[in-house]
């Protein structure tokens, strides 16, 4: 299959708000599928128990919100709203239980009305360890996981073995292992990789079997060598803010036409969360949460207070050689307004470019965010600051 067919099928699987893959995968193995919303949950839990992750980034572009905006005050983010409407429209009725992540008080609250709304369907608020010691948040977090485990082992019907735990961190971690090929090879040749289908494949993965996915990946990679796309004179960009509701992938192709090679980008994160891979060991859930508590990904999303603020952003821009940040994030997002501006101060320090830009996953106006990130490419270009 060519590289371009691959990502057609890729985009059929991210307009089909139906679930359709969720659906056929279930037909065949017989097993149940559990929703979660960003940005990352331990999707090996849930694999060890004979089930699938299904990765819900809200309605996107094409889903028309009538009754979902009735549960919301005006002023928060679009992806609460559009779940809501999928879920009411029975489009997730495939999915027998859903994880709400801890990462802001809309999650918190979308899951306290997913229980009153869907009494049928198993629903948990899945905290995340705020403390990076051991004994503290890691004794925490493996409490959580414990909970979940004993959880989707009564849904599932199948008992998780530390051998079935350690048979799927292994799978996952040969897709992050992929993945992150995929993300190297998008940094020395991102005329080759296109932003627009990095984005496609990662978002494959939210309703595909682990391993399916991992082999469209590696199918992708062999294939687009053989693409002859031609080199432009574009400026080398850092994307930050975009890791839980998602911008519409008309947005995502109006950055790259605009004169921007994306080389870093935080979308679809929980896919790329855990940075090293987890080790096999004879105790799974110790080492998901030391994982998490030592080598998971620096964002806004996740609470780190020691660590000094957007320090990661400036070692990404050097480390990719590249020429600015254009910060992407939602409306009214707080984890990435709120810190935005002492990211933005470690960047001045550095005297790096950024501009900014706030979306909706429904925004169907791109014009201005081109025009402003396009010139923001040019200036970079002609006096190499913003
Ligand atoms: S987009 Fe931001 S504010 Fe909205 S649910 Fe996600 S993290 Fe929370």
């Amino acid at each position: 299959m060519t590289a371009k067919k691959i990502i057609e099928d890729c985009e059929d699987l991210y307009n089909d708000l139906d679930f359709t893959s969720v659906k056929t995968w279930k037909e065949k193995t017989g097993g149940k599928a559990i929703g979660y919303l960003p940005v990352y949950v331990p999707r090996e839990i849930i694999h060890a128990a004979g089930m699938l992750p299904v990765g819900i980034m809200g309605g996107g572009p094409n889903l028309e919100i009538i009754k979902g905006d009735a549960y919301f005050q005006s002023y928060i983010c679009h992806i609460p709203r559009s779940t809501i409407e999928l879920g009411l429209l029975n489009k997730l009725d495939c999915m027998e239980g859903f994880l709400f992540p801890a990462i802001c008080d809309v999650i918190r609250n979308l899951s306290g009305m997913w229980q009153i709304l869907f009494p049928e369907k198993y629903v948990r608020y899945l905290d995340l360890p705020q403390n990076f010691d051991k004994e503290i948040g890691g004794e925490f977090y493996r409490h959580e996981m414990e909970q979940l485990l004993h959880d989707l082992e009564e849904l599932s019907g199948n008992k998780v073995t530390p051998e079935k735990l350690n048979r799927s961190i292994g799978l996952y971690n040969k897709n992050r292992q992929v993945i992150d090929k995929l993300y190297a090879m998008r940094v020395a040749q991102p005329h080759l990789v296109l932003t627009s289908d990095l984005y496609l494949l990662l978002r494959a993965g939210n309703v595909m079997d682990v391993e399916d996915h991992t082999r469209l990946l590696e199918g992708y990679m062999a294939e687009v060598v053989k693409e002859d796309r031609k080199k432009f004179d574009n400026i080398r960009v850092i994307v930050s803010g975009a890791f839980c509701e998602q911008p519409p992938l008309a947005l995502i192709k109006g950055l790259e036409a605009s004169g921007c090679y994306i080389v870093e980008d935080d979308w679809v994160l929980g896919a790329r969360f855990l940075q090293k891979d987890v080790p096999i060991t004879a105790d799974p859930l110790e080492a998901l949460s030391d994982a998490y508590l030592n080598d998971s990904v620096s964002t806004s999303s996740k609470y780190e207070d020691e660590k000094e603020k957007g320090k990661y952003l400036v070692d990404q821009v050097k480390m990719l050689n590249a020429g600015g940040v254009i910060f992407c994030a939602p409306s009214f997002c707080d984890p990435a307004l709120l810190e935005r501006p002492m990211l933005t101060a470690a960047l001045e320090r550095e005297k790096i470019p950024h501009t900014s830009f706030k979306y909706a996953e429904n925004t169907g106006q791109f014009s201005m965010f081109r025009e402003q990130t396009g010139t923001f490419a040019d200036s970079i270009k002609l006096w190499g600051e913003a």
